[in-house]
Parts: structure tokens; C-alpha cells; sequence
């Protein structure tokens, strides 16, 4: 298994296969998942969807260029209510859910029921590449197993033929064991051939988050579908939860609701406490504290 050299070992590799006419991207996310689970208090089924939605997204993050962002939103009328996560091109990932902690028997394969949790719904995808209007794509869910409507997505919104296998291993104890994923895109010109026979050799893998629980990373897994096709490392990118919020923003979003309303919540509470949803991180703020952001405010205001 391939370490990432800075970060908590979980490592993101992209590659070309095929002399250029395949894509493919893999990941192990086992500790950027667990890091999901305990901030958010997730239950299981909770957290399997959680964790291979970032799988995704650090995927499509992996994609972009500099400072440009993308941002997930999978909305089901299941127990979960929604999922919601955003990655960059560092792997820099994060994201929540609607309802943390759901839980649901095991669906006949006796694997955690995501789909059960999703229900019914749309998957959004939203990338802010930096210029103009973010470019937005939207489709049905196809099963709410995460994968397998992100493949649909590309395919229909994006016409670009994919497989992709994600998945989430939870311990006995509810920690994250195992996640991580691949993704297989056609690139244009590759021929009709090459998914078909790709599609086939992912069917026939074991499990991706039982393969990392075996100790194969991201090579690994990307071997395991190339088999005889050549293999091109293009990059390796480490992957980790990682939120933008500060307690200085939270303080601004203070200032930016006026002088009533501080006054209203100085009056009433005495002192405030603000949670971040990506990342349930709490930020407190004492009266004094909202004295001071009262008087900045009072001052923007004259
Ligand atoms: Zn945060």
C-alpha cells in the first residue's frame, strides 16, 4: 500500500490507461470517512453514504485546476434527507448530511442499505470553475447507491461512458474500517469497445472497500481494472477533510446581521453559539464577544 507523504495516509491517484483513451482515478478515503463519522456523530448506513460521496467528490476535485471548486448535493426523500459535500483540486474534501443518524437493517446482499436511506431523489453537481456562471448538472437517482448514479450523471449529463465503484466499510464498533473507490471514464475517441470490457472486469472485483480493508491501495485498484491495458500515473494527491470555516467568518456573517438583531440576541442569550454544517466544528461567542461585534457593527452602520 502507497502512502501519501504528508497527510493521514489517505492518497488519491489519477491515471491514464490505454495509450490516453481511458481515465482513471482511485482512492483510499478510509480516515478522511472516519473523520466524516466522528464529526458528524454518523450512524452507519449514514456515514457509508457520506464517505462515498466524498470518495466522488475528491474525484471530481481531483479534475479541476486551481482555485476552482465543486460542490455535490445528492437530495432524497429517504431518512438521510440529503447529502452534501464539496472537494478542490488539493483534496481538500468535506461535507454533511441531513439527518446523521440514521441507520438501517442490511439490505439483501447484507451490505449498509445507502439506497434505503437516500430513497428517491436528484443528484446535483455544481462546479465553480472560477469565471462566469458555475456550470451546473443535474439527473434522477438511478439506485441512491451513490456509484452507480454518479456514473449515470456523467453518462447522461456529461457523455462521458464511466464506472464507478465506491465503497464504505464499517467496524463492529461504527468507526470507518475501509473507503475509498475508482472511478473509469471513456475519454473522446476511445472507442465503444473499452467500457463494455471494463465494466465487466469492475463487476468482477471484489468489493472496493474490502479490497482496502485487504491493504490494496490506490495502484492496486486501478491494476486491477487495467490488467493488460498500459498504466500511466499522471498524480498522486493526498486526501483529507478539510474545512474553509474560520471563527474570523463566522464573526463577519455576526457583523453582517446588523446592530438590532445582535442587540436582540445580546438581550435575549446572553452569548451565542455558531456551528459550522460542513463540519459541526461549534464557535462560541461570550457576550463580551458580542459586545464587541455590536459595536463594529454599530459603527458600519452610522
Ligand atoms: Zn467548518
Amino acid at each position: 500500500m502507497s502512502m501519501a507523504a504528508h497527510g493521514n495516509g489517505d492518497e488519491l491517484v489519477q491515471a491514464l490507461l490505454a495509450g490516453g483513451r481511458v481515465r482513471a482515478l482511485a482512492a483510499v478515503t478510509t480516515r478522511t470517512a472516519e473523520e466524516a463519522r466522528w464529526r458528524h456523530d454518523l450512524y452507519p448506513t449514514a456515514a457509508a453514504a457520506l464517505g462515498r460521496t466524498l470518495t466522488v467528490s475528491a474525484f471530481l476535485g481531483a479534475m479541476l485546476k486551481d482555485s476552482q471548486r465543486v460542490f455535490v448535493e445528492i437530495a432524497g426523500d429517504g431518512p438521510l434527507g440529503f447529502v452534501r459535500a464539496d472537494a478542490d483540486p488539493q483534496g481538500r474534501v468535506r461535507g454533511y448530511v441531513g439527518n446523521p443518524h440514521v441507520h438501517l437493517p442490511a439490505n439483501a446482499k447484507g451490505k449498509l442499505d445507502v439506497a434505503g436511506a437516500i430513497g428517491r431523489g436528484m443528484l446535483h453537481i455544481v462546479r465553480d470553475l472560477g469565471v462566469g456562471q458555475p456550470y451546473r448538472g443535474y439527473v434522477p437517482l438511478v439506485s441512491g447507491e451513490i456509484g452507480e448514479d454518479f456514473a449515470h450523471y456523467f453518462m447522461y449529463s456529461e457523455q462521458t461512458p464511466s464506472v464507478v465503484a465506491v465503497g464504505v466499510l464499517v467496524d463492529t464498533d461504527g468507526r470507518v474500517r475501509a473507503s475509498g473507490g475508482l472511478l473509469v471514464q471513456l475519454l473522446p475517441g476511445a472507442g465503444e469497445t473499452l467500457i463494455p470490457m471494463l465494466e465487466e472486469r469492475a463487476r468482477a472485483l471484489p468489493p472496493v472497500s474490502r479490497a482496502i480493508d485487504a491493504g490494496q491501495g490506490p495502484d492496486d485498484l486501478i491494476g486491477a481494472v487495467a490488467q493488460d491495458l498500459d498504466v500511466k500515473i499522471l498524480r498522486r494527491l493526498p486526501v483529507r477533510f478539510s474545512c474553509r470555516c474560520s471563527r474570523q467568518r463566522f464573526e463577519r456573517a455576526l457583523v453582517a446581521l446588523g446592530e438590532e438583531e445582535l442587540r436582540d440576541m445580546l438581550d435575549s442569550d446572553g452569548s451565542a453559539e455558531l456551528v459550522c454544517h460542513f463540519c459541526a466544528q461549534h464557535y462560541r461567542f461570550s457576550a463580551r464577544d458580542l459586545e464587541t461585534l455590536l459595536a463594529e457593527a454599530t459603527k458600519r452602520e452610522q
